[in-house]
């Protein structure tokens, strides 16, 4: 019988223990988890704050106790380990109530410690609150038992404004302040700015470019000056791998700071393997290794190991990160990189925005889902897609993602047969629109130019829109020429083209914007499509303004 211990008692650990049960009904499996749960929900952690989750049971998945009846798994809480001997393959373990020490023999070692919260070292740091486990929200939920009014967030990533909008649905007016010049850095600075606007919408404040001086009684003081009040206060800025243990115990950690593993999850030791958070992570783009602490990999991989000590032939597959956050019914998600992400690793990549309706617009209750989709030039490799808005998005940046674990090209978006009905989807649903947008880039039958390179570009821009349009909002400097009298006016476009060589032409979202460059170039004028039209332009100016 195979003696197989795991550290940690969560998404990576439990779904390990759970599977090689189901592989193995023999092996003595031993779980320790340092504290008082296990299987516990840490992703509804926010929810729970606001009592949208309304029970703290609602959390607790599973217990010790119903692990050992249906599995046979040995739970042991408040059990820490507190060293690992690869030689003697055994670990060291501390059981929290009693003081007691043990040693445990093991043949195989699954890690799955996690990734704990980044602490800025601040005076007052002591004062401020995380969101981690169990143990973090009961200790959140006292303090906000006694009313608190103002809330202050240091860091604006995923969990940062999943606390904004749960505080926001307790009273409690939060701020967040973040480093840079954008939350949730993952996404380009256009795509995330309906998510700024519509967390300020909603009353939350945000703050750019400034990071915490000091936490105070009930004030935060901020790098530039500002002081802030906050009857609170959270730390949301990111997390690192929890490593400590196995790093004391000779198991190698990577440049980025989480566990080395190889495809089948396995460290430099033989039968020690690990998953998750504390892992590093087989980048499917850059070939490289990366953190992406998110629990879909955690759990993915925490079978994988099961299915390899169990002798099941597999590998893990490279990880191409995908994410969704939601806040105030507005929703943002991404899978693979960002543009700015993308050329920073050095690819060739081109992106295409487009704002198509999440349903048939005749079909009462659509919404704009703004997407923007990445990809290789040369290739038409997909490299990426972000989606923000009030529906629709999980759908196509899932499709997208799906795409991507597949192999295909944009090109192959177009020809993607996805569900339609009116209320579900469009004939062309917003995936294949991507696709033929992407492929007319690519094609060279149309070329696009950025809201961020306009302005150094030089070209004239001609307003495609109706008049009525353009006079509720426009371009600075730009001329209005609809696109319906494009061809009666093409001596004046011809003039303006002639100053640079070349002419923009934008409409609200793009589409009357390619129609466009297309009558242009049948009369021999060089035209570039502002891609995203005035939609993207003016997130752009949005987002631009916050730096
Ligand atoms: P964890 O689930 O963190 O479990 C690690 C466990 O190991 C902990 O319980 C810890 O106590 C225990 N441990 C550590 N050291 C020891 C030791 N020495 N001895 C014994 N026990 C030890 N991901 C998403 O994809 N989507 C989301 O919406 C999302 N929301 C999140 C919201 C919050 C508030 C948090 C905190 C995380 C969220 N995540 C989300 C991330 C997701 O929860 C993690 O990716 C996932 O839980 C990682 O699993 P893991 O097994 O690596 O670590």
């Amino acid at each position: 019988m195979t003696r197989t211990l795991i550290i940690g008692g969560v998404a990576g650990g439990m779904s390990a223990a759970t599977r090689l049960r189901r592989l193995d009904e023999k092996a003595e499996i031993i779980v320790f988890e340092q504290g008082e749960h296990v299987s516990y929900a840490n992703c509804g952690l926010p929810y729970y704050l606001s009592e949208t989750i309304d029970t703290r049971d609602a959390l607790l998945l599973q217990t010790p106790r119903s692990l050992w009846s249906r599995f046979r798994i040995d739970v042991r809480v408040q059990h820490r380990v507190v060293s690992i001997d690869p030689a003697a393959s055994s670990i060291q373990v501390l059981k929290l109530a009693t003081g007691e020490t043990t040693t445990e023999r093991f043949d195989n070692l699954i890690i799955s410690t996690g990734a704990k919260p980044r602490l800025p070292e601040i005076d007052g740091i002591e004062r401020a609150l995380t969101l981690r486990d169990v143990s973090d929200a009961d200790k959140a939920m006292d303090a906000l038992a006694n009313s608190p009014k103002t809330a202050v967030i240091l860091g604006g990533g995923f969990i940062g404004v999943e606390l904004a909008e749960n505080l926001a649905h307790r009273g409690v007016k939060a701020t967040i302040v973040q480093r840079g010049s954008q939350l949730l850095g993952g996404f380009d600075p256009e795509m995330i700015e309906p998510m700024h606007q519509s967390l300020e919408t909603n009353g939350v404040s945000l703050v750019f470019g400034a990071q915490a001086d000091s936490i105070g009684e009930s004030t935060v003081t901020l790098s530039n000056g500002a002081t802030l009040e906050a009857d609170i206060v959270f730390v949301a800025a990111g997390v690192v791998p929890d490593v400590w243990l196995a790093r004391e115990g000779g198991v190698a950690v990577g440049a980025t700071g989480g566990i080395k593993v190889d495809d089948q999850q396995r460290t430099n030791f033989d039968n020690i393997y690990a998953v998750g958070d504390a892992v590093e992570k087989h980048g499917m783009l850059s070939g490289e290794a990366t953190l992406i602490p998110l629990a879909n990999l955690a759990n993915r991989h925490g079978r994988l190991v099961a299915d390899v000590i169990a002798g099941v032939a597999t590998a893990a597959k490279p990880s191409v990160g995908t994410a969704i956050v939601g806040a105030f019914g507005m929703v943002a998600a991404m899978t693979g990189m960002s543009q700015v992400a993308a050329r920073n690793a050095g690819f060739d990549a081109e992106s295409v925005h487009l704002h198509p309706g999440s349903h048939a617009g005749y079909y009462p209750g659509a919404k704009r889902v703004s997407l923007k989709l990445t990809f290789e030039k040369s290739s038409g490799r997909i490299l990426g897609a972000q989606g923000i808005g009030e529906d629709g998005v999980d759908k196509r940046i899932d499709v997208i993602a799906t795409a991507m674990a597949g192999g295909l090209t944009v090109d192959d978006l177009m020809d993607l047969e996805l569900a339609y009905a009116p209320a579900y989807g469009s004939a062309k649903d917003a995936i294949n629109q991507a696709g033929y947008v992407a492929n007319n880039v690519r094609a060279g039958r149309t070329s696009v130019i950025h809201a961020n390179e306009l302005e150094q570009s030089m070209h004239p821009v001609i307003d495609v829109r109706t008049a009525s349009e353009n006079a509720a909002a426009s371009i600075p400097g730009s001329v209005l020429i609809p696109v319906d009298e494009l061809r009666d006016r093409i001596e004046q476009v011809r003039d303006l083209a002639a100053k640079t060589g070349k002419v923009v032409v934008h409409c609200a979202v793009g589409q009357r914007g390619h129609t466009a460059s297309q009558i242009l170039a049948g009369m021999g004028v060089k035209a570039l499509n502002l891609s995203g039209g005035y939609t993207t332009w003016a997130l752009a100016q949005a987002a631009a303004a916050r730096g």
